[in-house]
């Protein structure tokens, strides 16, 4: 897949659903949101999922952001599309997103993934400039997205 092509287009968010939950650590209100983002006037990119324990420090209760990037639409299938995990934090510098190891994500078992990417298959590569860019734009233009 070429993840070159896409990397300096705008995006633009589209929220769907959310859902509430608990978080198993301490008992506070989870939530998750999701949506799909489409490059400016043209076709789908990516979905992305995100979820947060709401009102918690996000140092020891960082956000998750997966994403399912790659080719949507008629004549396409789970083969044209991979798995990218991102953690949002707080470091001692500050706000931070990192990579993760998508493999150990519920995303890896989405049936609309073809492959779910390791931190080492992601880090330094044109997949890892797109997934920036793509939490960039849900934190910018999804209002639901308050870690
Ligand atoms: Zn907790």
């Amino acid at each position: 897949m070429d993840f070159g092509a896409v990397t300096d287009v705008a995006y633009e968010v589209e929220p769907l659903g959310e859902k509430n939950g608990d978080c198993a650590c301490c008992g506070k209100v989870t939530r998750a949101i999701w949506g799909i983002i489409h490059a400016e006037g043209a076709e789908t990119v990516a979905s992305y999922f995100v979820n947060w324990t709401v009102g918690a420090d996000l140092a020891d209760h960082p956000a998750n952001m997966d994403l399912i990037i790659g080719a949507w639409g008629e004549g396409t299938g789970a083969p044209d599309r991979v798995a990218v995990s991102l953690l949002y934090s707080v470091v001692e510098t500050g706000p931070a997103v990192m990579v993760i190891d998508a493999g150990g994500r519920n995303i890896a078992k989405n049936p609309l993934v073809g492959a779910a990417l390791g931190r080492d298959e992601v880090v330094g590569t044109p997949v890892a400039a797109l997934a920036f860019g793509l939490f960039d734009a849900v934190f910018l233009q999804d209002a639901r997205f308050k870690p």
